[in-house]
């Protein structure tokens, strides 16, 4: 590893009591670069701007994918990421779906956790609080002609985020957009995906919605995800969540809310969800929850979903109540250190990892 350590350290400037998401990056960054066909050294150098042309080929043929994850700082002070070899795999399937090269293990793991060490300092302890880590792969070759870039770049960058709390919103059930398509590229963490998304999503934003319900493309009968999260809806104290699929992104929340719920002994379901029980569920009010997961907020919890010219609310349930809430509470307190890590999940990051590589 290549180490540039920064002479400006900018950890002074940050107020761990009083910041917002995005406002900072932390001191340094990952950058590894592939040409032909290897990829070279990792380099640990200071966070900053990169020069690229704008024939770049990500930026033109959208070669482009990406992970999000999480670093937690528990009460004595020590550093942990969480499932780490999910992300380090899922973002290996995103590329060879894109087409472009796989990371080696070394790269991502050892790459990261040299990051999350050096820059400790940054990860924000408390309630809440915590380091958001992306790691991403993009094509860096100069070119037009429409093909598969020979060179690309991985990268690793990350800001601490701010509390978990996110307030309950409105969905619009999908009866047209898509988000993903049988034969596509659905399953990938694809930087373009998002790009596909915004637009129905602002179309929703006027007309009262924060998120879309995304509904299988031929159909439209089935609940796939919702906004950037997976989804998760309970009838009665059963609790439904659709399979995976290549149009449903295989999300480590929500494999890890199963996991949790089967530990729980909850009645928990991976079936898939038509709208129709859903509505029907609502008319008979046995429906109690729906709610989205990801690592950025953990849960979203809906308070009305919408469908064609209708919108309904869903009951207000106090955090005893909501089976959601339970759920994200055991996944937190696992993820922080305030709670036994029956399946191995929590990743320590050792002290001076730098020393070793
Ligand atoms: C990242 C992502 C998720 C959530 O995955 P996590 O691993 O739980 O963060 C869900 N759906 C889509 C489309 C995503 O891109």
């Amino acid at each position: 590893m290549i180490i540039q350590k920064t002479a400006n350290s900018r950890i002074s400037s940050f107020d761990p009591e009083n910041y917002s998401f995005g406002d900072h990056f932390i001191d340094h960054m990952i950058v590894c670069e592939y040409e032909n066909g290897k990829w070279g050294e990792v380099k640990l150098m200071p966070y900053g701007q990169l020069p690229f042309s704008p024939a770049n080929m990500a930026f033109n043929y959208g070669q482009a994918c990406f992970e999000g994850m999480k670093a937690y700082k528990d009460k004595d002070g020590e550093v942990y990421l969480f499932r780490v070899n999910k992300n380090f795999e899922r973002i290996n399937k995103s590329a060879k779906r894109l087409a472009m090269p796989e990371v080696p293990e070394e790269v991502f793991v050892g790459g990261l956790k040299a990051l999350m060490d050096i820059d400790r300092a940054w990860i924000p302890a408390g309630e809440g609080k915590s380091l958001y880590i992306r790691p991403l792969i993009f094509a860096t070759e100069e070119g037009l002609k429409a093909r598969v870039s020979n060179k690309y770049m991985f990268a690793i960058v990350a800001a601490p985020a701010k509390s978990y709390y996110s307030a309950p919103v409105s969905v619009k059930i999908s009866d047209y957009f898509s988000r993903a398509a049988s034969g596509g590229v659905g399953s990938a963490k694809a930087a373009g995906n998002y790009a596909a998304s915004f637009y129905p999503t602002q179309l929703a934003n006027e007309e009262g919605y924060e998120q879309i319900i995304w509904t299988d493309d031929s159909t439209h009968e089935y609940f796939e995800e919702s906004g950037t999260m997976n989804v998760f809806v309970r009838i009665g104290d059963t609790i439904y969540t659709p399979p995976t699929s290549e149009k449903i992104l295989d999300g480590v929340t929500r494999d890890s809310f199963i996991q949790l719920a089967k530990h729980r002994g909850m009645d928990i379901r991976v079936e898939p969800i038509s709208v129709k029980t859903v509505l029907e569920a609502q008319k008979a009010g046995t429906l109690k929850e729906i709610w989205g997961v990801g690592t950025a907020v953990v849960t979203t919890a809906f308070k009305a979903i919408g469908y064609k010219d209708e919108k309904f609310e869903l009951p207000v349930l106090s955090e005893e109540e909501s089976f959601a809430l339970t759920l994200k509470n055991d996944l937190v307190n696992i993820q922080t250190n305030a709670a036994e890590d029956p399946f191995g999940w929590r990743v320590k990051v050792e002290k001076n990892v730098l020393e070793t590589v």
